[in-house]
Parts: C-alpha cells; structure tokens; sequence
C-alpha cells in the first residue's frame, strides 16, 4: 500500500503531512530564531489549561517517562512521601520510579476496569498524615479508563496534598483547567493528541512549587527547577533541544488551534471511538471496559475466543491491511488495544474496523 500504515497506537501516532513537512529544516539551538519558537510554544501550552497565572510549563528532552520522573525528582522533597493511586501498568509504572527516585511510595489499588475512587483517596488521607503527594493517571493508557482528576484534585486542595497528575495520553483531549482543578504538576507529551512527533514531555508547575523545589532533584538531567530557571534567564534549553520534535510539535499545535483546541478534538476522538466500538461489535468483539469509563483515547478489546486466534498473526494481518494495532497490557484476560487519537478520523476509523473484519476472516474466525 502507497501509503504509511496508520498508527492504532496510543504514541507515536499518524501525523499530518504538514506537521512531518516542519521537520525539513534544521535549526541552531542558540538562535533566537529557534528560542522564539519555544517560547510562542510555551505560551500555547499554558493557554490550553488557562495556565498562565497559576503555573509555568517546563519542557523537557525524552520520552513522556522521563518528564514523570522530572516531575517526581523536582517536585516532591527527598523525604516526601507519595501515594500513587493504582488501576493500571501506568500507575505501576509511576510508583516503581517514585521507589527509585529514592521517595517512599505507597499504593491505593483498585480495579484495572474501573477509574480510581476520590472518596478512597479521602479516607486513605485520613488515615495517613505522613503522604505528603498524590500520583494519578488522568487516562490510563493500559486499559483506557478515564480516572476522576477533578474529584482527585478536590481531595487533594482539602487535604492539603500536592497533586502530580500523569495526562500524557488525556492532554489535549480531555478538559483540563489550572483555574479550576489545583495540582502541583500535571505532565505530557509531544508525540498523544497534540499529534506532534514523540521525544520530548512537558511539565506544567505551580509557581509556588517550581520556587521551592530548588536541590529536590538527585538528578542533573531531569532536574525541571533547574531548566526553569535556565530557560527563564536565556530563553533556551538546559542541555541539546529536540529541535525537529520542538517545531514539529509547534506546526502540531497550530493545526490543533485551527481545528477548534480541545473541544474539538475531544469530539473527533469520541467520534473516532464510537465508529470503532460500533464497527468491532458488528464484528463480534467486544470492548474489556463498559462505556460509562471508557475514555476516548484507547480501547482495549478482548480477544476472540477462539482456536484460531492469534494476536502476532492477526496483528500482521492488520498491518498488512495499513493497520498498526497495538498489544494488549493485562495480565489476566486475553485483549488487544486500538487507539482512537492522531490525526485520523471517522473514515480511517471504518476502514480500520474493515481491515480488522478482513485479518480475523483470514484465520479463519468467524467476523460479523
Ligand atoms: C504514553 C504514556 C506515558 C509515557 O510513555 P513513554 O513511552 O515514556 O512515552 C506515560 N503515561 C501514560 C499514561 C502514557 O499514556
């Protein structure tokens, strides 16, 4: 097929060929030309949440883990202690690098197919003066469920609790407002539904927090009050700039205030998302979590039961079709994830549904 495989997956995703074509330059780190694009960059993102009299945003190099873990280093002192509210792999994923970052942690667990409790929160905060922080997973991306951030940051803000928000796969998509939901930081990502390229997370900070979270951080690197304070004095980054991720994200960020910021692509995602979930149900598979929690952003579906099921055949059936699937992430039930962001719409959605229908019929299942 003439054209690349659309990308299914929760990042890197389909992008446009505008936001590629912005990486056909290269670009001087110290150039003035370039800082301004940081800083026109910066200021979109803060305008995304009306963040601009709460918090700074602070880019960062890597992969959106190496922001959560920026954001963990910085924010939380060295003998701080976190409760990472746990329904998934992401949550598990935050609290292993809170325990290596040298921070006491501690789970609240709940079920992997329902959003976390904030009355739980409450009580579990109740009980223990000793959490200084709280980690949450806006969407949590290994299941797909949409967790409460507003009633989490309520609980927090009452019990005097920072809040450090994990919102790589929901920024963008789902409100998210600094006027009205208090967190201490709140991290994403280039490479989810802005629909830039991956390589590089950013972290919005309270300004309060960013101001005395100075020598919290045990790494050089990752250190965001550090970057901050360089990127405030020079207007540039810290250490060498992913500049192709940097203007691609900005040309990404463009397109998404053109086509109508977060309400609007909350709504091509829902769109996205219900064309999938109808199409995959006609098909006879059937989504692993019920529709009240599912957030539009990734839906894991439960494998067929059937002999001939193979997800590494399927998969390569699929792609063969131009179809990038993306393997399940639960332990206990047999699924397979499709995502619903990037720049792809209710067309590429029924498509993909058809060349899903196709794969399963060339196992030999039965399909619709
Ligand atoms: C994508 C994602 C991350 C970051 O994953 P990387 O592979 O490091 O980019 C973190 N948390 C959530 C919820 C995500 O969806």
């Amino acid at each position: 097929m003439d054209r690349d495989p659309i990308l299914l997956t929760p990042g890197p995703l389909t992008t446009t060929l505008r936001t590629k074509l912005a990486m056909l330059k290269d670009w001087g780190s110290w150039d003035s030309d370039f800082n301004a694009v940081t800083a026109r960059l910066r200021a979109q993102l803060l305008d995304i949440v009306n963040g601009h009299e709460t918090h700074v945003v602070v880019p960062l190099q890597g992969s959106g883990t190496f922001s959560v873990e920026a954001a963990v280093a910085t924010v939380v002192p060295r003998e701080g202690h976190v409760l990472v509210l746990d329904n998934g792999a992401y949550c598990k994923r935050a609290a292993k690098l809170t325990q290596m970052m040298g921070r006491r942690a501690s789970v609240l667990a709940f079920a992997e197919d329902e959003p976390v409790s904030a009355p739980a929160l409450a009580a579990r905060l109740a009980e223990d003066a000793s959490i200084t922080h709280v980690v949450l997973i806006h969407c949590e991306t290994g299941t797909g469920v949409e967790n409460p951030l507003a009633d989490v940051a309520a609980v927090c803000e009452r019990h005097g609790k920072g809040l450090i928000v994990d919102a790589m796969s929901s920024f963008g998509a789902l409100p998210i407002d600094a006027r009205t939901m208090r967190f201490d930081a709140l991290v994403a990502a280039s490479g989810k539904c802005l629909e830039g390229v991956p390589g590089m997370g950013f972290v919005f900070v309270r300004k309060a927090v960013i101001e005395a979270s100075a020598g919290n951080s045990q790494s050089l690197a990752m250190d965001l009050h550090d970057q901050h304070v360089y990127m405030e004095r020079t207007g540039q980054w810290r250490f060498t700039p992913p500049t192709h991720v940097m203007v691609a994200l900005a040309e990404a960020v463009a397109q998404f205030i053109e086509e109508g910021g977060q309400p609007a692509r909350l709504a091509r995602y829902r769109d996205n998302c219900a064309t999938l979930i109808a199409g995959l149900s006609a098909l006879g598979l059937q989504p692993f979590l019920r529709p009240e929690v599912q957030a539009p952003i990734i839906v894991t579906v439960h494998a067929p039961d059937h002999p001939a099921y193979d997800f590494k055949r399927f998969y390569a059936a699929a792609k063969a079709r131009g179809f990038i699937l993306y393997p399940g992430k639960l332990t206990e039930v047999e699924t397979f994830r499709v995502g619903c962001i990037g720049a792809i719409g209710r067309n590429e959605m029924q498509q993909a549904v058809n060349a899903m229908g196709e794969a399963l019929r060339e196992l030999g299942l039965p399909a619709g």
